[in-house]
């Protein structure tokens, strides 16, 4: 389970580090920035801590966040963000996280849940995802390695964030229309959802 201390002393260390960072407003889905490959970064680069204390700023903002990448906020950059220390299924916990060019270097144990997006209000999808998994990056600013081992809904989530970076949302993984559900909830990103998912025939 998440242990209280260690996510304060995370949101502390990122405050100084990210400090600054501006909300902006969620992309939506079919916007052509969430399905483009993003471009690995300088982590060190001031334009990049800049982005990446935007990511966190616009993550802190929504109570139902629980990860964020990049395009979401219309940057085309390697970069993702993470807090499931509020979700009621997180096991591991590794508190507030920004992490630049991440790379998952292991998975194992697949399991399907329903899942969701902000770029995607008002559906949920059955994905197949591994429930542990290691991820490798940098911290934005120092530039300094940072390896996460995540499991359950950490480890979900942030697979989710890494499909980001390559353009994929979660409709493109969900097996098939019956694997798709409207959740009545039209909140987070604005954008014509329901054009895009006629395009991928969900709805
Ligand atoms: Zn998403």
């Amino acid at each position: 389970m998440c242990g209280t201390a260690m996510c304060g002393t995370a949101h502390a260390r990122l405050d100084g580090v990210l400090a600054g960072g501006v909300s902006r407003e969620l992309i939506g889905a079919p916007h052509p920035v969430l399905t483009t490959q993003t471009l690995p970064v300088d982590a060190a680069d001031p334009l990049v801590v800049a982005g990446a204390a935007d990511l966190l700023a616009t993550m802190r903002r929504s109570h139902r966040c629980t990860g964020l990448s990049a395009p979401q906020i219309g940057l085309g950059w390697r970069l993702l963000s993470l807090d499931v220390s509020r979700h009621p299924r997180t096991r591991s916990c590794a508190g507030e996280l920004v992490v630049a060019n991440p790379r998952l270097v292991a998975a194992s144990r697949w399991e399907r849940v329903r899942e969701g997006c902000l770029s995607v209000p008002g559906l949920t999808g059955e994905v197949s995802r591994a429930t542990r998994i290691t991820v490798r990056g940098e911290h934005p600013g120092s530039g300094t390695p940072v390896t996460v081992h995540a499991d359950a809904f950490e480890a979900r989530c942030l697979q989710h964030q890494l499909d980001h970076l390559d353009g994929v949302l979660f409709l493109d993984r969900v097996v098939g229309a019956r694997a798709v559900h409207r959740t009545g909830r039209g909140s987070g990103a604005t954008g014509d959802m329901t054009s895009y998912a006629r395009v991928f025939r969900y709805v």
